[in-house]
């Protein structure tokens, strides 16, 4: 009996402290969480928060008099629930000096696009309803005449991604035979997408030609026989061979093909759809210039250097073309309202070359011109030494951004932009990622590039309205 009797202290002092459920979900403070998360996700919350103290305490904790309030009881669980309401998919600030990144979403839509897309989202629309004969439609035929026109080719098609473009092309005109491709073309593009494993699963034979660093029309002409599909190039996106070599340009080949009665298939990788020199940018080859070499088919992204939504492109002859829309997987691979809704309004921004540059979100990053950015990181600057504290240095400096997404690979753009660095000269070692992680852990994450024991952050994609609210948030972590 003796014994007994301090446990039952410590019961009191402990679990039956705790308010009942029902008393925090009657209290006044209540309602406002009630409203905006429904009762019974703040029910199940107000019941964790007590489970965990209830678990504390059996743990051998104390449970503080303060905890044991209903008010502190149901802080905890609205808490929880704001935690848990925070969506995983964020803005962060790309100041990686890539712009196009494909873990940060590459292309920046214009604000046509995404007028059209809130639009597409609330609105019934005419996706695949003919308006003039009140039949049903074609969702290609959104987007398939602007195509047409751009890139001079007889027909176009739109699915997911340009992998699926590559897939559903090879799948369509090559399956169960041979498709020829040079060596010094089989490439891997970052996330798995490799040539021959898109050959495999489109139930064409690979038959690989030449070398690594040399391909010859002859070898194309020697590999060609009764099984060959089509004949296809690919664009080497993402590395570039240089020294001792030769590859077989697309006018060269186009000849050789058509004798034999096969198509020419090139994957353009990133594509554009305008002559990307004059804005003082590398030159890449355009889908127009493609498909006037003679490019049976071409596949390119929506998403990369044309600036658009996520899509995979494909353009070519008429024959070709339906032969691709055709085939079941077109289904699967095709795209939803909300792509065609963003894709239309860019594809029309290149009716006006002319105003592109400062329209089309993408070219505007590209070619901002370095003094932007310098002026931009003297902006910056102070409120991000005072944001870091005395143990880093800032300083404006000249770095180089990459275009990204596989385009244009080993051309840098010269930037401007904040070096962070261990202050005192020392080696920046651990504080430095520490630097990083601070950054990256901000409300709106952001997102440099470490290199040479320095934290690199380029601003050429800190365009006005964000700067505005870089310094602002710079200033709210500044205590
Ligand atoms: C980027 C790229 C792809 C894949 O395009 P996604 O739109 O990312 O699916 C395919 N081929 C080449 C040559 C590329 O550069």
């Amino acid at each position: 009996m003796s014994k007994a009797a301090p446990e039952r202290q410590e019961q009191l002092s402990g679990l039956a402290r705790l308010p009942a459920v029902e008393r925090v979900m009657a209290l006044a403070e209540a309602s406002e969480p009630v409203a905006l998360y429904g009762r019974s996700q703040v029910l199940d919350a107000v019941r964790a928060a007590l489970d965990a103290r209830r678990d504390a305490w059996r743990a051998g904790a104390a449970l503080a008099s303060a905890a044991c309030e209903a008010v502190s009881v149901l802080n905890e669980a609205v808490q929880h629930l704001s935690v848990r309401a925070q969506p995983r998919l964020r803005s962060v600030f790309n100041l990686s000096g890539t712009v196009l990144h494909t873990n940060l979403g590459r292309a920046l839509l214009p604000d046509v696009a995404v007028q059209a897309v809130v639009t597409a989202l609330t609105q019934p629309l005419n996706l695949e309803f003919d308006l003039a004969t009140g039949r049903r439609g074609e969702r290609d035929d959104l987007v398939e005449a602007l195509l047409c026109e751009l890139t001079g080719a007889q027909a176009a098609t739109v699915v997911n991604n340009n992998a699926a473009a590559v897939l559903l092309t090879l799948s369509a005109l090559a399956s169960k035979k041979e498709v020829i491709v040079s060596r010094g073309e089989l490439v891997e593009i970052g996330g798995a997408f490799r040539i021959p494993d898109i050959m495999n699963r489109a139930g064409a034979r690979l038959r690989e030609v030449g070398t690594t660093n040399r391909t010859h029309l002859r070898d194309y002409a020697e590999a060609l026989n009764p099984r060959s599909a089509l004949l296809m190039k690919v664009h080497c996106s993402n590395y570039a061979i240089n020294g001792f070599t030769q590859s077989v340009e697309l006018d060269e080949l186009v000849p050789l093909a058509r004798q034999q009665g096969v198509p020419v298939v090139v994957d353009l990788g990133s594509g554009t759809l305008a002559d990307l020199t004059q804005w003082g940018l590398p030159g890449e080859p355009t889908v127009r210039d493609t498909i006037a070499a003679g490019a049976d088919v071409v596949t390119f992204s929506g998403d990369k250097l044309l600036g658009g939504p996520q899509a995979g492109l494909i353009v070519g002859r008429e024959e070709w073309i339906r032969k691709i829309r055709r085939h079941p997987l077109k289904r699967a691979l095709r795209v939803g309202k909300l792509t065609l809704a963003a894709l239309e309004p860019v594809l029309q921004l290149y009716r006006a070359p002319e105003l592109l540059g400062e329209r089309l979100t993408t070219l505007r990053l590209l070619t901002r011109p370095a003094s932007a950015m310098q002026a931009a990181a003297l902006r910056v600057q102070p409120v991000l030494q005072r944001a870091l504290g005395e143990r880093f240095t800032v300083e404006v400096e000249p770095m180089l951004s990459q275009i990204g997404s596989g385009a244009l690979p080993v051309d840098l753009l010269p930037s401007y932009g904040l070096a962070v660095r261990r202050a005192g000269g020392k080696r920046g070692g651990r504080l430095l990622l520490e630097a990083e992680t601070t950054l990256r852990a901000w409300p709106r994450p952001v997102l440099g590039r470490i290199k040479d024991d320095t934290l690199w952050l380029d601003l050429r994609c800190l365009e006005s309205g964000d700067e505005a609210l870089f310094i602002a948030q710079c200033a709210a972590v500044t205590r």
